[in-house]
């Protein structure tokens, strides 16, 4: 596909698009979340109206808007892909909101960074399917009111707490997605390598699934570098043998965590004896971006215990300590 034919059609998905299941079924875990989103789609049905606007917050890479498409493949309609950062100026999702079509949902990507005056323009959308456009300037100034079609929203955001209250307040559905268990993540991988035909056993599904942070897109990922692995190595099959082998090679390490993982807890314990240490301060010394450890890096070491927050900042914990083969300073952390 070139970038003309890319460009052409703002929807375009990515080859990755095939790996997405298609339908509730075929997706993996977050079960509640399912049964929640089952009896959203069965009553919108029943009333022939659009599902209620839904909010689903998460670390990264957990299936946001994979849900997003199955919720438009199973009420039949089209989805519109987009993320707040593409939306700078007004005219940006006026454009969108005047073409959607009765029913049809659309997506917003990281949506607690929507500026004000788009936000602001989504609170009547969402609340009245209504599009007020403010027309001239100062004291001559007029607002038009428009009609749009009955549509959802489905905003997906990594820092639900960033969202303001009036945006927040107008979803009917606030949902969490959770890490996936490791039998969850060995079911995504040998779904995966099923459609990209891979030969995998299950152990070695579940060795690459170990190190997949709990997340369906690097568990993706990590199988993509151990296929090349086992190509160039001309073996006929992922055995977990074969997978530790290549994740070892890309230092990816017995739980999941990458280089970046290790300097994060390294410079905490080396540079600030552990901490509690600021989250800027972390930034400035390992050279990454503040915003990205908290969103990407922290979520997961928090969830396997090796980072803790506390009001003063973050600490390393004992775990954190041992998995780097160092000693846990006395009295022992938490
Ligand atoms: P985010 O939550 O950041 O929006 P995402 O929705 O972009 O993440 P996806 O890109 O949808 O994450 O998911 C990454 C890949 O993982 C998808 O291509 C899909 O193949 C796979 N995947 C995600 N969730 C599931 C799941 N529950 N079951 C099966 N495969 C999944």
């Amino acid at each position: 596909v070139t970038a003309q034919e890319r460009n052409a059609n703002p929807n375009f998905e990515p080859p990755e698009a095939s790996l997405r299941p298609q339908t509730l079924d075929d997706y993996v875990g977050q079960r509640d979340l399912k049964e929640v989103l089952r009896i959203a789609i069965q009553a919108a049905q029943g009333r022939q109206e659009a599902i209620d606007h839904l909010l689903l917050y998460g670390p990264p890479g957990l299936g946001k808007t994979t849900l997003a498409l199955i919720l438009a493949e199973e009420m039949q309609v089209r989805c519109k892909i987009t993320a707040a950062p593409a939306l700078e100026r007004p005219r940006d999702i006026t454009g969108i909101l005047l073409a959607l079509q009765p029913g049809d949902i659309l997506f917003i990507d990281e949506i607690h960074r929507l500026n004000r005056l788009t936000e602001e323009l989504l609170y009547p959308a969402m609340e009245d399917f209504r599009l007020d456009i403010t027309m001239g300037k100062g004291q001559s100034a007029k607002v038009r009111s428009l009609n749009l079609a009955r549509f959802t929203l489905v905003g997906a955001t990594t820092k639900v707490g960033s969202l303001t209250s009036p945006l927040r307040d107008r979803f009917g559905l606030i949902q969490r997605l959770r890490f996936y268990e490791l039998d969850e993540l060995q079911q995504i991988i040998l779904r995966t390598a099923g459609l990209l035909a891979v030969p995998i056993s299950p152990a070695g599904a579940q060795a690459i699934a170990l190190r997949a942070r709990g997340t369906p897109r690097i568990a993706n990922r990590l199988l993509k570098r151990v296929r090349d692995y086992a190509q160039v190595k001309q073996q006929p099959e992922i055995t977990p043998t074969l997978a530790s082998e290549a994740l070892d090679l890309y230092q990816v390490d017995k739980r999941g965590l990458d280089w970046t993982d290790r300097l994060v807890l390294q410079t905490l314990i080396e540079q600030f004896q552990g901490g509690p240490t600021g989250l800027e301060a972390i930034a400035a010394a390992t050279g990454e971006d503040a915003k990205t450890i908290e969103e990407v890096y922290e979520p997961y070491l928090l969830q396997i215990g090796y980072l803790a927050r506390t009001s003063r900042g973050r600490i390393a914990t004992a775990a954190a300590y041992e998995h780097l083969g160092l000693t846990p300073p006395n009295p022992l952390l938490p």
